[in-house]
């Protein structure tokens, strides 16, 4: 279930990557504080608006862009809901009031932005798709990574037994207290209860993809607390903050 996710640098960007996801035709990563120009609360490589100047965000976006070598980078803004959006990559970002993006063009990097929060890829190299969901509590309640399983046999005919997917650092369960569980979780998930309050959400969501179809040995979760790990922006750790990214693309080598 966990790995040890690499470390490794990116045209100066120091990133992460999956072990498992490096297929042929696919290129990702999960970005850090590391790297970039923000200041403040922000420093670092922060990649949301929130809280920073405009002009270093665009600047945090198109260091990442370039360091993966890619044509676009797109993103949507994220609402805590379940809708997902097939893009070209001549969209304007931000595409849509989204949190899920799915492709089947090369060049394309669909970014997720997270403090806390899970990006979960899914991938299908062979078949040229890919999609980048982001899934907090709230989107693993809506049962989010099977809405993405589901949407890309729909809309690209893929099989969920064809994909690989990745659960990207995020709030562990050392660290996801919910004390209003009883009206924000179903009762169902007191299986997930690791102590009182707290819940394991990487194991629901591994449930809901092998749930889905997605082969279990095709699935890895980093294991990377981003409240615990100081190199991670954290809205649970440092509320007013930066945001950090997992993008995946499609290289249009052949797989
Ligand atoms: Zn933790």
């Amino acid at each position: 279930m966990f790995s040890a996710m690499r470390k490794l640098t990116l045209h100066n960007l120091p990133v992460l990557e999956f072990p498992s996801l490096a297929l042929p035709g696919l290129i990702h990563c999960v970005t850090t504080k590391a790297g970039g120009v923000s200041l403040g609360v922000c420093q670092g490589l922060n990649l949301g608006h929130g809280h920073d100047r405009p002009e270093a965000v665009s600047q945090n976006l198109e260091l990442l862009r370039r360091a993966l070598g890619l044509e676009r980078l797109v993103w949507a803004r994220q609402v805590h809901g379940v809708q997902i959006m097939a893009v070209n990559g001549r969209e304007t970002a931000p595409v849509a009031e989204a949190d899920g993006l799915a492709t089947d063009r090369p060049g394309v990097g669909l970014l997720i932005k997270q403090a806390d929060c899970q990006a979960v890829v899914l991938a299908a190299p062979e078949r040229g798709v890919i999609a980048n969901l982001h899934v907090g509590w709230r989107g693993n309640v809506a049962n989010m990574p099977a809405v993405g399983v589901r949407f890309l046999k729909e809309r690209y005919g893929v099989e969920p037994g064809e994909l690989w997917a990745a659960v990207s650092p995020s709030l562990g369960p050392c660290c996801a207290e919910f004390v209003n569980h009883a009206s924000e979780l179903p009762p169902e998930w007191g299986v997930y209860a690791v102590r009182p309050d707290h819940f394991d959400l990487w194991q629901v969501t591994w449930d809901q993809l092998t749930a889905a179809g997605v082969p279990p040995q095709r699935i890895e979760t980093s294991g990377i607390c981003t409240k615990c790990n100081p190199n991670f922006y954290s809205y649970r750790r440092e509320g007013a903050t930066g945001r950090f990214g997992t993008v995946v693309a499609l290289t249009g080598e052949a797989a």
